[in-house]
């Protein structure tokens, strides 16, 4: 049977469903350049994120020790099955990335990365919830859409709350733009290859408590383009005083914006807010 991601999915019946973010790639180029950003040498353990149709599994099957693809659409199921049924080093799992136990099926002990043609609508959702697992990936290859990836590898001046999640955790940057030709049904954005290399053990910026980073982090962004000062207030429910306070305290001036702060500055931050009992 063929392995064209549309004739796949007559035979099946199935009929691309774009609340599911199903754009399915069949440029075998494009195919080609997530593989190589990868940096596979035939030994790692790959986690993909919705496999659809297979295309990229198969080339992740050939370059990787263990792929490990999890589908939340049941009616892609039998048509992945079909494929990888009988491929010794696929396993394919029917769920929902963001639910499922991941110690399941990777060991504490085994790095793995994560390889994906990523569903825009939970984009930043399904890249928090990897980079706060308690054993994360090494690495991350992940197709986004261009405004995403803009964000993920923004500097202090445009920084948000994603990019601060995520250069917490890992150095993202940018492979490749990829044209909407590359996928059908084509999507109505463009879209940019990722690649986020994670910290592990030698974070550059740490704090000491986590939760109050984000919690931090969040208050300071919950206002767009409100000074600190304020976004700080109202996030935190503490006084414009108390604000004032803590932001005196790391040399911070309460007019400056979210968008401008480094990390090491949320990070001082977040400590004064602690010792201040906020
Ligand atoms: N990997 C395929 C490719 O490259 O052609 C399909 C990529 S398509 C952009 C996104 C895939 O993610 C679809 O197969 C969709 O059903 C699946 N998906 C959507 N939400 C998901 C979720 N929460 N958990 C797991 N898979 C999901």
């Amino acid at each position: 049977m063929t392995t064209n991601p549309r004739h796949l999915l007559d035979n099946f019946g199935v009929t691309p469903k774009k609340s599911l973010g199903q754009n399915f790639m069949h440029d075998p180029n494009a195919l080609e350049k997530i593989v190589r950003a990868a940096d596979l040498t035939g030994d790692e353990v790959v986690l993909e994120i919705g496999p659809g149709t297979g295309a990229l599994t198969e080339w992740l099957a050939d370059t990787a020790r263990r792929v490990i693809a999890i589908e939340l659409d049941d009616r892609l199921i039998p048509l992945l099955q079909y494929r990888f049924g009988a491929v010794q080093n696929v396993t394919l799992v029917h769920a929902d990335i963001l639910d499922v136990n991941l110690a399941l099926h990777i060991r504490p002990d085994e790095d793995y990365l994560v390889v994906a043609n990523l569903p825009y609508y939970i984009t930043s959702a399904i890249l928090r919830h990897l980079l706060e697992q308690p054993h994360p990936p090494t690495r991350l290859v992940v197709m986004v859409q261009n405004e995403v990836a803009d964000r993920l590898v923004a500097r202090p001046g445009d920084m948000s709350l994603l990019s601060v999640s995520v250069q917490y955790y890992g150095q993202p940057h940018i492979v490749a733009r990829l044209s909407p030709a590359v996928f059908w049904p084509r999507p109505d954005v463009v879209s940019a290859l990722v690649r986020i290399d994670t910290y592990g053990a030698d974070r550059p910026v740490t704090v000491s408590n986590e939760a109050a980073f984000f919690r931090v982090a969040r208050a300071g962004f919950s206002q767009k383009r409100k000074q600190l000062r304020n976004a700080l207030s109202s996030g935190l429910s503490i006084t414009g005083g108390q604000a004032d306070e803590v932001l005196a305290e790391v040399g911070i001036d309460p007019h400056r914006r979210a968008e401008t702060l480094t990390l090491p500055e949320w990070a001082a931050l977040t400590e004064a807010v602690l010792a201040a009992g906020l």
